[in-house]
């Protein structure tokens, strides 16, 4: 296991803006993602598709703050690198789905 990186609430808050402004609509298909906001189901700022399996994050359940929550969520580094912070390599991800992804990368 590499060592994580504490990540404060602002950078939190940046990491899951720009997952929910921006990379979020290039992994999922953009009518469903439209309809799911339209329907209610999701507010983005408040909830959101994990991009591994497609079901419910919400921001509040971080793992850091709500540990093992179900709609809990972590920062996964998108190269699996760790040492890269910068925010076009981090996303919001299922503690679990994040643990399924790095053992995929063996
Ligand atoms: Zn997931």
């Amino acid at each position: 296991m590499s060592s994580r990186k504490t990540f404060t609430q602002s950078q939190r808050n940046e990491i899951w803006l720009y997952y929910i402004n921006s990379r979020m609509w290039d992994i999922f298909n953009n009518d469903r993602l439209n309809e799911l906001q339209d329907s209610g189901s999701y507010i983005y700022a408040q909830a959101a598709p994990c991009p591994f399996c497609g079901e419910k994050m919400l921001k509040a359940q971080y793992q850091g703050v709500q540990p093992d929550k179900s709609f809990s969520w972590d920062i996964d580094h998108i190269d699996n690198n760790p040492t890269r912070n910068n925010v076009v390599n981090l996303q919001p991800m299922h503690p679990w789905c994040n643990k399924k992804k790095a053992g995929q990368n063996i």
